[in-house]
């Protein structure tokens, strides 16, 4: 096998990967180096987001949210199920097999693309080199026209309470347990935190989610972040805000959380926890001394616009480097450094990445908070149509939650638009595409959607920001 590629693409996660694929499929040589380790000590590529990320976690949102309307919503709709129960290791196994479809994919992918997958650890060594290590230990030393660094991001350690694997674990651990913890501790209401908690809560689990923050979800819109609250809390998630945790008693029977807030210490006790509280870009290991490769105090990859590090033979995508961690934006990165290295125009939308987070009801936005266009002092309309008011949405017995669109005064530019209710995440796409398009919310207005969809809820939210909203009183 040739040591010489085009492309050498370090990370097969969702910035690795496509990258890879993109540049093969502009007609380059691409090697894949990917050191990602299961359980059971086998490699596969996808990364966090398929091995025990985005993908698992949907996986287990979907079956604990079955059981939940089973339980809590089938009545309504004259459906009498007596007794109904869960087998967590076919929920587990369901999963598992999900995840193993969609790593094997890759491969496939790979396969069909030409590019050799080459999994391992990968260390760049210079502007062209890099150094391979597969599992056997046999280094080998690949030159490459052009690197690409995606070494994405682990889960952040809390010091006073260290995973152990056991009883305190992180949000891999979180998707692979094999029994309900009666008591689960949550540590962070970040989007991680929350769909964990809320997998759990849905099974059975006592969940407390412990938030250092006074405020929740303060990236989000805040008449959102009330609403999610609000609709967490009755589902029995006991969010604490102010409590910031100090430390962890484990032993055999549990764990006793010290924390504190206004009131005072506090301890709470559980059967597990999960720390939730971030990733971290990933970059041990990943860099030769004197690379000229420039990583910042916070351990992230510094790259400009177009994720060219300040070597110009070497870029870097994803976690690792500045901007929000998901999935989505560190694809549309690979597939931007893979243009450029092929020599074509490449450019990621930085303004419009979408934000999910997928509990009950799902939470999806793009663009401005109410809160972010009120500082910037421009004058703003807004909006909000309430699911309930949705034909579709009260079929559906999915009626709590609301869209909301955001807009300039001056231009009419949509400059935000939130969604909490029934497929928010898939709803959201349509503003995205709007925003994307740098569309009016006249245009918004005018474009027919389907009845009875939820998609109609955006458009009236859209009419609402010009009191024109048909479906609901205006105000
Ligand atoms: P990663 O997916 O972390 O991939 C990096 C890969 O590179 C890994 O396989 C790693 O082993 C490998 N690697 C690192 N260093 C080296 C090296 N030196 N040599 C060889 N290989 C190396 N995002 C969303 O958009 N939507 C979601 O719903 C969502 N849900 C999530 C749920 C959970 C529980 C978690 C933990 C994350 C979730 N995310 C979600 C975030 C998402 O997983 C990440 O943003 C995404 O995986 C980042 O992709 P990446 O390719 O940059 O990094
Ligand atoms: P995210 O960054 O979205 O994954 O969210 C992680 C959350 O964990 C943030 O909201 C943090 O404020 C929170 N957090 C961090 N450290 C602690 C701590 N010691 N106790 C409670 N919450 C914490």
């Amino acid at each position: 096998m040739s040591d010489e590629f085009d492309v050498i693409v370090i990370g097969g996660g969702p910035a690795g990967y496509p990258a890879a694929l993109r540049a093969a499929q502009l007609g380059l040589s691409v090697a894949c180096i990917d050191d990602w380790k299961n359980t059971d000590g086998s490699q596969s590529f996808g990364g966090t987001c398929l091995n025990a990320g985005c993908i698992p976690s949907k996986a287990l949102l979907e079956s604990s949210e079955w059981y939940h309307r089973a339980q809590h919503e089938f009545a309504a709709h004259g459906i009498t199920l007596t007794g109904a129960s869960f087998d967590l290791a076919q929920m587990q196994k369901r999963k598992n097999t999900i995840v193993k479809t969609s790593t094997q994919g890759i491969l496939g992918l790979f396969k069909a693309a030409k590019v050799t997958p080459l999994p391992g650890h990968g260390r760049l060594l210079a502007a062209h080199r890099v150094e391979y290590t597969p599992a056997d230990g046999a280094k080998r030393l690949l030159t490459g026209k052009a690197i690409v660094l995606a070494s994405g991001s682990v889960p952040m350690a809390l010091p006073s309470v260290p995973f152990d694997g056991g009883r305190v674990l992180d949000s891999w651990g979180a998707l692979d347990m094999t029994e309900v913890p009666k008591r689960l501790g949550v540590i962070g209401a970040g989007v991680i935190g929350l769909e964990l908690g809320s997998v759990w809560r849905r099974l059975g689990s006592e969940v407390v989610v412990l938030e250092a923050l006074d405020g929740f979800l303060p990236m989000a819109d805040q008449q959102v972040a009330q609403e999610a609250r609000k609709q967490l809390s009755k589902q029995g998630l006991d969010i604490r805000l102010s409590a910031k945790v100090t430390g962890a008693e484990v032993s055999s029977a549990g764990v006793n959380l010290a924390y504190t807030d206004a009131t005072g210490s506090h301890t709470l006790s559980v059967d597990r926890v999960v720390v939730a509280i971030g990733r971290r870009a990933r970059t041990e290991g990943l860099l030769a001394d004197n690379t000229g490769v420039v990583v910042n105090a916070r351990g992230v990859i510094e790259v400009d616009a177009q994720c060219r590090t300040a070597v110009p033979t070497v870029y870097a995508v994803g976690d690792c480097v500045r901007g929000p961690m998901l999935a989505h934006k560190a694809k549309e990165e690979g597939v931007m450094v893979a243009e450029l290295i092929a020599g074509h125009y490449g450019a990621v939308d930085y303004a419009n990445v979408p934000s999910v987070i997928y509990t009950t009801p799902e939470i999806a936005w793009v663009g401005l908070t109410e809160e972010q266009v009120k500082a910037s002092g421009r004058a703003y309309k807004v909006g909000v149509f309430p699911f309930m008011a949705s034909g579709r949405a009260r079929a559906m017995e999915a009626g709590s939650g609301f869209s909301k669109v955001i807009a300039a005064v001056d231009d009419d530019a949509l400059l935000g638009v939130h969604v909490i209710g029934p497929m928010a995440g898939e709803l959201i796409a349509e503003a995205v595409m709007a925003m994307s398009y740098s569309a009016s919310t006249e245009d918004l207005q005018r474009i027919m959607h389907a009845h009875p969809t939820l998609s109609e809820g955006l458009h009236e939210a859209a009419l609402a920001a010009d009191k024109r909203a048909i479906d609901y009183p205006n105000r």
